[in-house]
């Protein structure tokens, strides 16, 4: 028996961030040890947004750097361009077939934009793209090509990977047999949304996100614009409703976060001083990827080798399984 898959993809959008981090690629590569990993760059996903392509591209090297920086180690684990694997698009085609378009309406990502489109008086699809729309199809198809087993995402995939399921199980269930593997998302509770600046789930979308490599002068200005309450110093203050100590934890020993915890709770601590701690904690942790990032940054036809050998052992797998596939529904 192989061992079991991993899969999971990152948007080329914009520099990765400290919810990508924890939500998804350090969850991901704790998996590479005992699983098969194939991870990727969702680079068709993100031009659903984004029509400019020298953004796309320097964001593909930016996430592509950001994996390796974090111990991506490309002899054990997949990393691959979601373009580059032929394959992916035509299991798309298929599983469109079994996609019942009310599935798609139900989407919460679509359900947002058009309720915020009635909200201010336009059009409910205005600026909804095909793409857009038909988003968690592509998404099945990138799990099931492997026959992923696990998919490390946070909690806002929750939803996208359900229908990734009902829609493999359309498949097996049509024609009687375990066509496709129906995989499990892998969403550990202590990071299933990690808050932004303003205490929502920190996200591109909402511009509220701490980069995972700015430069430590710039990330202590940022932290300290992290959105607080008016308590004033004097006031005992709830860690377990500070967005600053949701991150502190994440950084810290358990040592430090007994220390904060009581400094909260028993008042005489102003936000000043809680942020500038969260500020010290990441720095310390982020520093040596930020170094390791920029030297690997530099380097784009490392990354160029890494990704096109990796976009041909994944475009061999998948293209077998759709080989399989097409034999099996009639059509090879
Ligand atoms: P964004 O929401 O910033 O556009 P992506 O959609 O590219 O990010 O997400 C890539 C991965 O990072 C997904 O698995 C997603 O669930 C995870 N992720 C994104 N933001 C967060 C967050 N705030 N907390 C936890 N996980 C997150």
């Amino acid at each position: 028996m192989g061992k079991k898959i991993s899969c999971t993809g990152i948007k080329p959008t914009g520099t990765p961030h400290i919810g990508n981090y924890f939500g998804a690629i350090k969850p991901a590569l704790e998996l590479t040890e005992d699983y098969d990993a194939r991870y990727f760059i969702a680079d068709y996903h993100a031009l659903n947004s984004i029509k400019d392509p020298v953004e796309i591209k320097n964001s593909t090297y930016e996430v592509a750097a950001t994996w390796l920086a974090c111990g991506l180690d490309p002899a054990k684990a997949l990393i691959y361009r979601q373009s580059s694997v032929q394959a992916t698009f035509e299991l798309s085609t298929l599983l469109m077939a079994f996609t019942p378009k009310g599935l798609m309406n139900r989407a919460h990502a679509y359900k947002a934009i058009t309720a915020d489109n009635l909200e201010n008086n336009r059009d409910a699809d205005d600026g909804v793209n095909m793409g857009l729309f038909t988003y968690p199809i592509l998404m099945a198809a990138d799990i099931l090509q492997f026959d992923s087993d696990v998919v490390p995402v946070g909690k806002d995939q929750a939803q996208h990977l359900e229908m990734t399921v009902d829609i493999a199980q359309n498949i097996n269930y049509n024609y009687k047999k375990e066509l496709i593997k129906i995989p499990q998302a892998l969403i550990r509770d202590s990071v299933a949304t990690i808050p932004g600046l303003d205490g929502r789930k920190m996200s591109k979308s909402y511009n509220n996100y701490i980069p995972m490599f700015m430069e430590s002068n710039k990330l202590r200005k940022l932290i300290m614009k992290i959105i607080t309450n008016s308590q004033t110093v004097e006031e005992p203050k709830d860690p377990d409703t500070c967005n600053i100590f949701s991150l502190f934890k994440l950084f810290a020993t358990k040592t430090e976060i007994a220390t904060l915890r009581n400094k909260y709770l028993a008042g005489g601590m102003g936000w000043g001083s809680a942020k500038k701690e969260l500020f010290e904690v990441m720095d310390r942790t982020l520093s040596p990827l930020r170094i390791r990032y920029n030297e690997i940054i530099s380097d784009k036809s490392y990354i160029d080798k890494i990704l096109d050998e990796g976009s041909l052992k994944a475009q061999e797998i998948a293209s077998q399984k759709m080989n399989f596939l097409r034999k099996e529904i009639g059509l090879g």
